[in-house]
């Protein structure tokens, strides 16, 4: 499994775009589209939704969808702990974490995987799967810049 000393972490510099710059296009006929990538990846157009321990940017306030009619759902685990998620349609900055599993299925059809910050691995939530898939993320993990 990808964590501990074994990830290099996830600084959000693209570690090419330093070397590309200084090639000519034709070296790199894609160059365009790592910098379109970039630049939704880091949110510098939309309000960024970043860790809340690192700051890392995990996803932006337009990819906010409705679940069951709803952004936010509120969730008792089986130890009792509350968990409040937004639904989100992608969040980039996430590592998603083990095998779907269909246990405790909040989302009735949806199985779910762990996703934790790519950067501290902290837990932010989890991606959901099934006749879609979407992310919830634990909404006071989660800060705006
Ligand atoms: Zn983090």
């Amino acid at each position: 499994m990808i964590q501990g000393e074994t990830y290099p972490g996830f600084t959000g510099e693209n570690p090419l775009s330093s070397i590309l710059m200084f090639r000519g296009e034709s070296d790199s006929p894609d160059r365009d589209n790592l910098t379109t990538v970039k630049d939704e990846t880091e949110g510098k157009q939309e309000r960024a939704l970043l860790c809340a321990v690192c700051q890392t940017p995990i996803t932006t306030a337009k990819e906010r969808i409705k679940k069951q009619g709803k952004h936010l759902h509120t969730f008792f685990n089986p130890t009792g702990v509350v968990y409040e998620i937004g639904c989100f349609r992608r969040a980039p900055g996430c590592l998603i974490y083990g095998t779907p599993s269909p246990e405790f299925a909040w989302f009735a059809g949806y199985s779910w995987q762990v996703v934790y910050c790519r950067s501290c691995q902290a837990h932010l939530g989890w991606k959901f799967g099934g006749e879609d898939e979407f992310f919830g993320l634990i909404v006071n993990r989660l800060t705006e810049n």
